[in-house]
């Protein structure tokens, strides 16, 4: 076959992905980055350990993103965890399993499987450019923005591998969005997801206990209850317990104005075995020991008893029991999406084929984060982004040979 110029926007795992299937199939592969350096985000996800995919059940797994379920099914078929945990090992990076089911390389950092991966993609003659900024479409092509001033470039097809809203200043800030909408394509406005919540602490509770984190505690919402710890912030609550629950919680603010997490500060005893212990204890001692001895709750769980309950509910033993199982932490908003791990919202899957192709825009396709899909954290997020990244390049493959 011809070999075809392709222009690849947009360096993250996504844009990466599909440079290595594009690559494989003999293009020539541009790839272009606004970020003197690429993938970032994908850089600083190795900093807390880098959760690169996840080993339930492959069924449970592909059930993690929500409304886009469907449509991203079979390219999570077509890139399963298990070809990625393949895929990282053939680049030099060996994976293990974590007692939560997920997935990290043995060095939890993202930098050697990047070193190598970019190293196989130059040795395939992938061409890299940095600090190219797309500014939208140009005859033929695309306009950049670069050090050296605007440059066009002209192409046979065109992936654009953008990224949501999250963490801006590691690159992808969706400036682009409106490049696309003013092409009359169809964008869901981004919104924070796997994010933090912002509470009313007072003065005194979020001097003192900012930072503190709530270990072995169980939290409830309309997504479910799961066990896990999270952390109090400055600002609210933040951690891996908040996230499995933000969705919920921020489509609740969003359509009722109001949400709520209920936590569980006392997993391991039951409401009627706390009652019992609590209603034991002597009237006037203080609400620490009678906590500390029915209880067994001290510490930063204690403080929020204390911060979330009036003074009468407090010094009832039944409602002080009701309460350490299912403590309501009411929540103001979502924190800015600049700190969410990732976003809601992007280009809608209505907008495009099922090669992952925009309707409006033939010889142009979007994967990654830059579509309307959401995931937990667990290794969804790359997960999702690798498959698609990797599906759009066999539909530019197949588009282009029937052309
Ligand atoms: C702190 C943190 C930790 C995370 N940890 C994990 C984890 O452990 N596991 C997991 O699964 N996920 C994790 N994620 C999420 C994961 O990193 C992202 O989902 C993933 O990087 C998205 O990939 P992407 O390629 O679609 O977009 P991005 O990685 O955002 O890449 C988009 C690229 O496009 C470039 N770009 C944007 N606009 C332009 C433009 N106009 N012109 C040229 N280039 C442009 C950007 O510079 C960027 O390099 C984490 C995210 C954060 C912030």
């Amino acid at each position: 076959m011809e070999q075809k110029t392709i222009a690849i926007i947009g360096g993250g795992p996504t844009g990466l992905s599909a440079a290595e299937v594009l690559s494989e199939s003999g293009h020539a592969v541009f790839i272009y980055d606004a970020m003197p350096t690429f993938a970032r985000k994908f850089l600083l996800a190795g900093k807390s350990g880098l959760n690169i995919t996840h080993s339930e059940d492959y069924d449970q797994f592909a059930s993690r993103f929500g409304g886009a379920n469907s449509r991203l099914r079979a390219a999570l078929d077509a890139f399963t965890p298990t070809d990625i945990r393949a895929w990282a090992a053939g680049l030099g990076t060996e994976t293990f399993i974590g007692s939560s089911g997920r997935v990290f390389p043995n060095v939890m950092k993202a930098s050697p499987l990047l070193r190598a991966w970019l190293a196989r993609l130059e040795a395939r003659d992938v061409t890299f450019f940095t600090r190219h900024r797309w500014i939208g479409f140009a005859e033929g092509g695309h306009a950049f923005e670069t050090p050296d001033g605007r440059k066009t470039v002209s192409c046979d097809a065109t992936m654009l591998a953008l990224g949501g809203a999250s963490y801006p200043r590691l690159g992808s800030d969706a400036g682009w969005v409106s490049l696309l909408s003013e092409r009359g394509t169809t964008i869901a406005p981004f919104q924070p997801a796997n994010c933090g919540f912002d509470v009313a602490w007072s003065d005194l509770f979020r001097d003192r206990f900012a930072g503190e984190p709530l270990k072995s505690v169980m939290a409830t919402s309309r997504a479910g209850t799961f066990p896990g710890e999270f952390v109090i912030s400055r600002h609210g609550i933040e951690g891996s317990l908040i996230y499995a629950h933000a969705a919920a919680l921020r489509d609740d603010l969003l359509q009722h104005g109001e949400a709520r997490l209920a936590i569980d500060l006392s997993p391991g005893r039951t409401l009627e075995r706390l009652s019992r212990d609590l209603v034991r204890q002597d009237a006037k001692s203080s609400f620490s020991n009678r906590l500390r001895k029915g209880a067994g709750i001290d510490g930063v769980k204690a403080a929020l008893l204390r911060e979330l309950m009036s003074q009468a509910d407090r010094n009832d033993p039944n409602k002080l029991a009701a309460a350490i199982k299912s403590l309501p932490i009411p929540l103001l908003r979502p924190r800015p999406i600049a700190e969410a791990i990732s976003s809601a919202g992007g280009i809608a899957f209505s907008q495009i084929n099922e090669t992952y192709m925009l309707k409006h825009l033939p010889g142009t396709f979007a994967a990654g984060e830059m579509l309307d899909w959401e995931a937990p954290t667990g290794g969804y997020l790359l997960t999702a982004c690798f498959a698609t990244g990797r599906a759009a390049a066999k539909g530019i493959d197949d588009w282009l040979s029937r052309k």
